[in-house]
């Protein structure tokens, strides 16, 4: 009878032992977690938080005794292993409660322990009321501080996916936000003109947030009598930028990073990314030893390089190819991830696939992107909202290297699309043969995915030329001719400084107004309309045109302010003030 025994209990291993167990009846398995609950959702603990989640027992997949019972599985919680002995292939075992050590051995060993949140030595880190969010304790121990203090405020540190999530669920509780952010975004997997979207939709939810900013350090302060409830007091947590944020409660979202210690321990080797190495069969150094989930570093296929990608969708797959390969002798190659993401943030839906600009940028893979504005569905069938859709391939064959989308609805099911392609080695001339479910409610005759499809191939294949927003700015007005070929009234309404009007239905009979020795750069509203213009043009002899990619809405998104600490300065004014009459 094989003994098989698995370290961690969530995502990765309660998969894997629940696999085990449908494929190998006879065996001993035995599940280790050293917390209290096992196969929980750690990606609903934000929304119980806020509420949406009303019942802390949906969080629960399984029990320990629901997991005995249906899997015939020996699950041990409060029951941390300590150390591996490769060689006498035993681990040993702390029972959190007593103490007491044992060991147990085994014949294959898996290891899914997770992550841990980042915790910079920040002075002040470990004060009460500075949280993480990355299991059911940490969940109820915000949750006791915000019904103890009855927080009126919170301080976000760090805006990517859980923290973004923890902005709208904290806000949905009636809680004032304030997002400190590191970086000139949010959402570092998104490329900054998308994540401009982001900001300016958390500007219209009254979000407080600060970019280029980042926190020096945490202290307590004395309950003042402007708020009295407060009981003994809130935090101060000091900015870069010599700001100060009166709050009762810090969350730390600065990211993660993969628990090694025990593999490091036994001397299982560990990648250049700092995560568990394994092989192509999710086999660590050691060939009896496997490992899954967001402890180790994954293979990314798109740039043939190993990863940290800590996403619940792979743990979870990994957990089914770990159980495969220990009772079928390696039958199952992992292929890879691709970093397929999705949040929901307030209203808006953020999702992403495969490599971003900035990674093209970082790896120097030539690139060319295109960016697109269609609506979720056909427009004249109530309810269609925008989606801004950015891809990027590559220049020759135009193989894809990632999607990016921010939207409402229908998001999830084109990222999805973006992903499916890219698994398998597409380019941009499978998304233009997409053949998609379409009815007005759902779509349009050419799905958003579709047109991206088209619109790289024109600039592919040289029928139109395209120019970034972020390029115009290195363009001397000297030698362009800036056209907005929209409608006078839209012009009046804000357009690009220096441009000209031609709405592009009185093109053909203005033809004259426009200089033929100069870069003659077009734009509409998402760059349809311009392409329009830039078609006529070419077919009437003028030679050195481009369209702006993405159109106004793009440019202005991501040109104008992104953080918003003017509006809310005279908040931190107000709140030093009354520091200070304090302190006097
Ligand atoms: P975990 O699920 O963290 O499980 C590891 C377990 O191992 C822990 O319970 C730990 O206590 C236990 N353990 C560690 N060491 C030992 C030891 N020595 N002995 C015994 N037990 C041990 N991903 C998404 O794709 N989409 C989302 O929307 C999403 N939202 C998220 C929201 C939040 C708030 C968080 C925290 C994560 C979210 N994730 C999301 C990430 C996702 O939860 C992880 O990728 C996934 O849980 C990883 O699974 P894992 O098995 O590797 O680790």
């Amino acid at each position: 009878m094989a003994r098989y025994v698995i370290i961690g209990g969530v995502a990765g291993g309660a998969t894997t032992a629940a696999r085990l167990r449908r494929l190998d009846e006879k065996a001993q398995i035995i599940l280790f977690e050293r917390g209290d609950y096992i196969s929980y959702a750690n990606c609903g603990l934000p929304y119980y938080l806020g509420g949406t989640i009303e019942e802390r027992d949906e969080l629960f997949v399984q029990s320990p005794e629901k997991m005995r019972a249906a899997f015939n599985i020996d699950v041990r919680v409060r029951s941390e292993v300590t150390r591996i002995d490769r060689a006498k292939k035993t681990v040993h075992v702390r029972k959190v409660d007593t103490g007491q050590e044992y060991t147990e051995s085994y014949d294959k060993l898996v290891l899914s322990p997770g992550a841990n949140p980042v915790k910079p030595p920040i002075p002040g880190i470990d004060s009460p009321g500075v949280f993480t969010l990355r299991n059911v304790p940490d969940m109820d121990r915000i949750e006791k501080a915000i019904k103890g203090t009855r927080a009126k405020r919170i301080v976000i540190v760090g805006a990517g996916y859980i923290g973004l999530e923890m902005a709208e669920n904290m806000h949905r509780r009636g809680i004032f936000v304030t997002i400190v952010e590191l970086l000139d975004q949010v959402i570092n997997v998104l490329d900054f003109e998308l994540a401009a979207e982001v900001h300016q939709h958390l500007k219209s939810k009254n979000v407080e947030f600060y970019l280029n900013d980042g926190v020096t350090s945490f202290s307590r302060e004395e309950a003042t009598r402007r708020e009295p409830s407060r009981e003994g007091g809130g935090i101060r947590v000091r900015l870069k930028s010599g700001r100060e944020l009166s709050t009762d409660l810090v969350l730390l979202s600065i990211g993660v990073r993969p628990d090694v210690a025990l593999a490091r321990d036994s001397g299982l080797e560990i990648g250049s990314s700092g995560g568990i190495e394994t092989n192509a069969y999710l086999q660590t150094s050691d060939p009896d030893i496997y490992a899954l989930g967001d402890a180790i570093e994954t293979f990314q296929p798109l740039i043939n390089r190993k990863m940290l990608i800590p996403l619940a969708g792979p743990a979870n797959k990994q957990g089914r190819i770990v159980a495969d390969n220990i009772v079928f002798d390696n039958r199952r190659r992992y292929p890879g991830t691709i970093g397929t993401a999705i949040a929901k943030i307030f209203d808006l839906t953020v999702a992403t696939t495969g490599l971003s600009e900035k990674m093209l940028k970082r790896e120097n893979i030539p690139y060319i992107t295109s960016i697109t504005h269609s609506s979720s569905h056909a427009e004249y069938y109530p309810g269609a909202s925008p989606q801004s859709i950015k891809i990027l391939f590559t220049p020759g064959e135009g193989k894809l290297y990632g999607a990016q989308i921010v939207g409402y609805d229908g998001v999830d099911k084109r990222i999805d699309v973006f992903a499916s392609v890219l698994k398998n080695n597409g380019n941009i001339y499978d998304l233009q043969e997409i053949e998609h479910a379409y009815a007005p409610p759902f779509s349009s005759a050419k799905d958003p995915v579709n047109i991206a499809g088209f619109v790289a191939g024109n600039i592919l294949e040289g029928i139109m030329k395209i120019v970034h927003w972020h390029e115009l700015a290195r363009m001397s007005p000297d030698e362009i001719f800036l056209l907005d070929v929209r409608t006078a009234g839209e012009y009046r309404s804000g357009t690009i400084e220096g441009a000209v009007n031609i709405p592009h239905t009185q093109l053909r009979q203005r033809l004259d107004e426009i200089p033929r020795d100069k870069k003659v750069v077009l734009f509409c509203a998402v760059g349809q309309r311009a392409y329009v213009a830039y078609r006529i043009l070419v077919q009437n002899g003028f030679e050195n045109l481009y369209n702006i990619s993405g159109g106004y809405t793009t440019y202005q998104y991501a040109v104008q302010k992104q953080s918003n600490e003017d509006v809310f300065e005279h908040e931190r004014t107000r709140n030093s003030v009354a520091v200070r009459k304090k302190r006097d």
